[in-house]
C-alpha cells in the first residue's frame, strides 16, 4: 500500500495526488510540524485556519473510508520518517509543494512528487510563456490567459469589447452611508477547541485576536462563501474596489483568497461561477472583469514569477532599505496615523487587510520610509490569513517595495497623503494633514513621499514613467525642510511615536 502525504495548503479532493486513489490502495498522512508553529510569530487565526482545515479534511477522508495517519512531529522530515516506521508504505507520494523549502524537505525525505494542479497556468507553462516575450507585463499574461482558457471571451474578442475596465474601478468611497455585504461566521465546534489547545501547546508566540469562525475551513464552507459572493458581493465589487473606509473592513471584497491559497476552492470554480453570473446579467462587466483579472491574471502571474525568478529574488534589496519594521505595524496604538491604525487593527482582529490597504498604506509606508523588504515580507507572511511565500515574495519584494530594481513593476508604487485622502475617509479626524509636507502636523506619507523621490533622484530621474514627478520634486522650494522633517518622521516611526 502506498501513502499520500497531504500538505496544509493542498486541501482539496481533486489535487493530483488524491484524484485517482481509493481506500484499498492508499493510506493518507498529514504531518503537523511543530517546529513550523514555533519558529515564527504567526497570527493565531492563520495557524488556526491551516490546522483546522487540515483536521477537517483528514476527517472527511476518513469518512470516505481511508486510513488516515494524523501525525504531530517536531519537523516534517521527522513526521515522514515516523510514518515510514509505523506503516512501511511501498512509497510516499505528494503533490509538488507550493514553496521551495517544502520542495527541498520532501526531496531529501524521499517523497515522490506529482505535478501541482492548483493553478490554471503551471510553472512550466508560465516559463515557456515568459521565454517567448521580450518583456513581461501582467496585462499581456492576463490577455493570454483569457484567450487560451476562453474566459470572458466572445469568440476572439473580450466580452464587452474591452480587455480591462480598471478606469471604471477606481472610485473613492461613496458618501451615501450605504451598507455593505457582511460575510458569514461559522459556529465554533470541538475541532476548534482541539486546534486551540494544539496552538496553546506548540505556538507560544502567536499574536492577534482568537479564532472566530470568519474564514472557511472546508471546501463546502468555501463554496457556500463563493455562492454568497456571487449573489451579494461581486455585483458591488468593481467601482469601489480601491476604496478604504474606517467603518467597514469588508466593503465589496470577496474574502476568498485564504480559501484559494490553501486549496479549499480551486480557481476554475471561482472563475466559472463569476462568468456564469455575468452571462445571466447579474454582475456588471467592470466588476466581473476586475475580479477575474485578480484570479487568472495577478494571482497566476505572481505564482509563475515566484518559480521563474528563483531563490535569490526574495533577498533582493535594490533600494538599500534597511530600517527595521516599525512598532506601528505590530501595534495600532503605536501610531497616530489613522490610515495605518485602521489597517493594523484589521490585521490584529482578523489577519486581513484588503489589497489597497496592503499596497498603498502599509506597503507604501514601508517603501517611502525605507523599511527592510525581507522584514516586511516576513511580517506579511506571518500576519495575513492568506499569506504564503509564493504570494508575498513577488508582491512585497517586487510590486510593493521595488526591491527587485524594477523586474516586476516599471515604477515604484509610492504615493503621498493625497492618494489616501482621495481613496479613504481616514484623513478626517487624523492627527496629521495630508496637504502639509513640513512641520509637526504634516502627513508622514506626504513628507516621506517627497523625501523618497529626492533620496532616489539619481535612480528614477531617467525612468520615463517618473520623469514628470521627479522634475516636480527637483523644483520644490521647501525640499531642505522636507528632508529635515523626513529624518524626524523616520526616527519617530522607529520608536512608535509617530
Ligand atoms: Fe494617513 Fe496622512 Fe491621511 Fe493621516 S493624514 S490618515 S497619516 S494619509
Amino acid at each position: 500500500m502506498k501513502s499520500v502525504l497531504v500538505l496544509g495548503d493542498q486541501l482539496n479532493r481533486d489535487i493530483s495526488s488524491l484524484r485517482d486513489i481509493t481506500p484499498s490502495d492508499t493510506r493518507i498522512v498529514f504531518v503537523v510540524a511543530t517546529s513550523l508553529m514555533t519558529r515564527r510569530q504567526w497570527h493565531r487565526q492563520r495557524l488556526h485556519l491551516v490546522l483546522s482545515a487540515m483536521r477537517r479534511f483528514a476527517n472527511q477522508l476518513e469518512q470516505e473510508g481511508f486510513s488516515v495517519d494524523w501525525r504531530i512531529a517536531t519537523t516534517m522530515s521527522n513526521g515522514i520518517a515516523e510514518h515510514r516506521t509505523a506503516f512501511a508504505p511501498d512509497h510516499i507520494v505528494a503533490m509538488s509543494p507550493m514553496n521551495r523549502s517544502g520542495l527541498k524537505v520532501l526531496s531529501v525525505s524521499g517523497v515522490s512528487l506529482v505535478e501541482n494542479n492548483q493553478f490554471l497556468c503551471d510553472a512550466e507553462t508560465f516559463t515557456s510563456w515568459a521565454a517567448s516575450r521580450k518583456s513581461m507585463k501582467m496585462e499581456d499574461f492576463y490577455r493570454w490567459q483569457r484567450t487560451r482558457l476562453d474566459v470572458l471571451m466572445d469568440g476572439i474578442e473580450p466580452a464587452g469589447g474591452t480587455w480591462n475596465y480598471d478606469h471604471e474601478n477606481r472610485e473613492p468611497p461613496p458618501k451615501d452611508g450605504r451598507s455593505w455585504p457582511e460575510p458569514e461566521y461559522a459556529a465554533l465546534d470541538d475541532i476548534d477547541t482541539e486546534i486551540s489547545a494544539l496552538i496553546d501547546d506548540h505556538a507560544p508566540l502567536t499574536t492577534g485576536a482568537p479564532w472566530n469562525g470568519l474564514w472557511p475551513t472546508t471546501s463546502a464552507a468555501a463554496r457556500e462563501r463563493l455562492e454568497r459572493v456571487i449573489r451579494e458581493v461581486l455585483p458591488k465589487f468593481g467601482p469601489h474596489e480601491d476604496a478604504m473606509l474606517t467603518s467597514n473592513w469588508h466593503l465589496a471584497h470577496t474574502a476568498l483568497s485564504s480559501s484559494l491559497n490553501i486549496g479549499l476552492i480551486r480557481p476554475h470554480e471561482v472563475v466559472e461561477a463569476a462568468e456564469a453570473a455575468y452571462r445571466q446579467g447579474n454582475i456588471p462587466i467592470a466588476s466581473v472583469e476586475g475580479f477575474i483579472r485578480q484570479i487568472i491574471g495577478w494571482r497566476e502571474y505572481v505564482w509563475g514569477l515566484y518559480w521563474l525568478w528563483g531563490d535569490e529574488y526574495r533577498n533582493m534589496n535594490s533600494l538599500e532599505a534597511n530600517a527595521p519594521l516599525p512598532p506601528a505595524f505590530r501595534d495600532p496604538a503605536a501610531t497616530k496615523m489613522r490610515c495605518v491604525q485602521t489597517a493594523v487593527q484589521g490585521i490584529e482582529d482578523r489577519a486581513y487587510a484588503h489589497h489597497i490597504q496592503r499596497l498603498m498604506v502599509l506597503g507604501n509606508l514601508a517603501l517611502i520610509a525605507g523599511i527592510n523588504p525581507q522584514e516586511t515580507t516576513d511580517w506579511m507572511q506571518e500576519r495575513f490569513i492568506d499569506g504564503a511565500e509564493w504570494v508575498m515574495a513577488p508582491n512585497v519584494i517586487g510590486m510593493s517595495l521595488h526591491a527587485d530594481g524594477g523586474m516586476m513593476a516599471t515604477k515604484p508604487y509610492a504615493a503621498g497623503g493625497a492618494y489616501i485622502s482621495k481613496m479613504s475617509d481616514s484623513c478626517k479626524g487624523c492627527a496629521y494633514d495630508p496637504k502639509k509636507r513640513t512641520g509637526p502636523t504634516a502627513c508622514p506619507f506626504t513628507t516621506l513621499y517627497w523625501d523618497f523621490l529626492a533620496r532616489h533622484d539619481e535612480r528614477f530621474r531617467k525612468n520615463h514613467r517618473m520623469a514628470q514627478v521627479m522634475a516636480g520634486a527637483r523644483k520644490l522650494a521647501d525640499m531642505p525642510e522636507v528632508r529635515i522633517r523626513a529624518t524626524e518622521v523616520r526616527a519617530l516611526l522607529a520608536t512608535g511615536d509617530l
